[in-house]
């Protein structure tokens, strides 16, 4: 599987990233089934734009939202939008169309009438129907199939095994956990861990344990953040202090706001972690 990195920006979109969302692929070739598998981690502001030019948004399999800030989960108001009205789906609904057909690469586009499973926290729907601004008698759920994640539950999407965990951050928040088939070694399984936003805790480093792939937010800076209070980012050395604790095979730094100095927050993780550390980048893939 492959980790595609739509946005990595911090707290909101800067100037050369949209905000949170990574995409989670398992090319045809890797999947039991010979079908692509695309699932979208986290959807803040302007990854619907730089997501269609990675792949059309129909061919999304699910969506996982690690918790309820905008930087994180907006643009599925966006996506609502392109998957009610996209006119072939229209065409499709009415009779006219075909109702499902398979991409060259062996990605389905969904069927107009399929809903787009999104787990997240226990009020998803609602929040992102106030967000929206529902109108009477409409629901989001014509396109979405909302699910609360229970930590400790695991979900399945495909041939992807996706494992929630609660995190430290102020509002209910999670990281997440994706196993699924390698595209290095051919039968093996891999890990791809992601924190969603968090402060060091004991769910992070269970997250993380042996993971092939450390995908962690370091919002902060060791020093200029210190009087911030304590359980909402991590920093670049509180992330390498996770990949320690938790025995991560690699790291990859993302969530960086604008105002940070990236090569700032990778010294500080090398500094307290001995692997591989990468900064999130958007549109770099990352191979498992
Ligand atoms: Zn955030
Ligand atoms: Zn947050």
């Amino acid at each position: 599987m492959r980790l595609v990195v739509v946005g990595c920006s911090g707290s909101f979109a800067g100037p050369d990233s949209p905000a949170s969302s990574y995409l989670v692929q398992v090319p045809g070739t890797d999947s039991p089934d010979g079908r692509e598998w695309n699932l979208l981690l986290d959807m803040g502001n302007g990854a619907l734009g730089a997501l269609q030019g990675i792949l059309d948004p129909r061919r999304l399999d699910a969506i996982g939202l690690s918790h309820l800030h905008p930087d994180h989960f907006v643009d599925v108001c966006g996506l609502y939008v392109y998957l009610k009205y996209h006119p072939d789906r229209l065409a499709a609904a009415s009779g006219t169309a075909a109702v499902a057909q398979a991409a060259t690469d062996g990605s389905v586009v969904q069927d107009a009438a399929a809903t787009l499973p999104v787990w997240g926290p226990s009020n998803t729907a609602e929040r992102i129907g106030a967000t929206y601004g529902l109108e009477a008698g409409e629901s989001l759920g014509s396109q979405f199939d909302f699910r609360a994640w229970v930590p400790g539950q695991v979900v399945t999407v495909g041939p992807l095994e996706i494992e929630p965990f609660r995190v430290y951050h102020p509002v209910e928040a999670y990281g997440v956990r994706v196993t699924g088939p390698s595209s290095l070694v051919p039968g093996e399984r891999v890990t791809l861990a992601y924190t969603g936003d968090t402060d060091f805790c004991d769910g992070v480093v269970e997250l993380a344990r042996d993971a092939d792939l450390l995908l962690a937010e370091a919002a902060f800076h060791e020093g200029r953040d210190d009087a911030v209070d304590r359980g909402i980012h991590l920093t670049g050395r509180r992330a390498g202090e996770v990949a320690t604790a938790a025995g991560a095979k690699r790291l990859v730094l993302t969530h960086l706001p604008a105002w940070n100095d990236k090569q700032a927050a990778r010294d500080e993780a090398t500094a307290v972690y001995d692997g591989p550390v990468d900064l999130a980048a958007t549109g770099r893939v990352f191979t498992l």
